[in-house]
């Protein structure tokens, strides 16, 4: 039988999870089909009875599932325990399993750039969902200066001292982040500041920026954003967030299969379908 895998959300017709993993399924032959589901924050409990009743072999969650989903499974993965958000479940010997692949994800695309991360000095831009995931995956990696800088400060406090791994962290108001970036070795950006259609905003000022910071903005619609245009006039090493978007599927589709995910044909794929080859 064939065996069906999905992603949940709301919304989701803008996803491009079902193209990418469909893709990677038919590149192994596998007998399995990657459908998204449209379902409500009210209805979450109601689909996810139906998902046991039919043995989905996996799941993708999306936002605004990422944390109600957690007591609905059987068992977390304790990093996605310690983030509290499961972007990935899995159905293992008929349990349902999450785990959270876009720390991972990210750490992935950063290991490809430096292998020598987890020395260097680390900024966080934002404070949000992807903020936590990335921060508590460094953290795991024993990075040991990640700082933290967001618009609501509190909310950088909170990340890092819910953080069970050791680091060396102090949470910025955006404007003393700015005054102290010749300080950084690895500049994350993780605000939605600078997305499509708002293109021309950036979070921060970055004239303090040494030469060769890595700077990865994890947007990519634009490709690079304004954030990144800047960071290019002060010759730092730059990245969007494509990598970080492969990656994170890459690890959801090896726990669903023991496959290996068609890293490069992918991202091809989805450069092709956000139109434009100025990755
Ligand atoms: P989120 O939880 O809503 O967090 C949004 C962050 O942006 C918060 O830190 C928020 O600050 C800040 N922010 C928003 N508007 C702002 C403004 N006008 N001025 C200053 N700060 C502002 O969102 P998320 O899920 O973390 O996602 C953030 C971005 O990452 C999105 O663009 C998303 O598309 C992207 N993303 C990419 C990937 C990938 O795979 N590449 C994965 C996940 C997310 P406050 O805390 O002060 O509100």
């Amino acid at each position: 039988m064939e065996k069906l895998y999905g992603v949940i959300g709301d919304p989701i017709h803008h996803s491009m999870s079902p193209l990418i993993h469909n893709f990677a399924l038919q590149k192994h032959r596998l007998h399995a089909h990657y459908t998204a589901f449209h379902v409500k924050a009210e209805k979450l409990e109601d689909a996810f009875k139906g998902f046991r009743a039919i043995q989905l072999a996996g799941l993708n969650v999306t936002i605004p599932h990422k944390q109600s989903i957690i007591p609905l499974l059987d068992e977390v993965d304790p990093l996605a325990r310690d983030i509290g958000a499961v972007n990935t479940v899995v159905l293992e010997n008929g349990k349902y399993v999450g785990y959270n692949t876009d720390g991972p994800g990210f750490i992935r695309q950063l290991k490809n750039i430096d292998r020598h991360f987890s020395r260097k000095k680390v900024l966080i831009i934002g404070s949000g969902g992807a903020a936590r995931a990335i921060y508590f995956s460094l953290a795991k990696e024993k990075v040991q200066t990640i700082d933290m800088a967001n618009r609501t400060i509190q909310k950088a406090r909170t990340i890092i001292n819910d953080c069970p791994y050791q680091t060396e962290s102090q949470a910025l108001a955006l404007i003393d982040a700015e005054k102290c970036l010749d300080q950084y070795d690895i500049l994350i950006q993780t605000t939605s500041i600078g997305m499509f259609p708002n293109i021309h905003e950036t979070p921060i000022q970055i004239k303090r920026l040494k030469e060769n910071t890595i700077v990865i903005d994890i947007i990519y619609n634009p490709f690079e954003t304004k954030f990144l245009q800047e960071a290019k006039k002060h010759q730092a090493i730059i990245a969007n967030g494509i990598d970080m978007f492969i990656h994170q599927a890459a690890l959801s589709f090896e726990l669903w299969t023991n496959q290996a995910f068609p890293v490069e044909d992918t991202k091809k794929l989805v450069i092709k379908q956000l139109g434009g080859d100025k990755c």
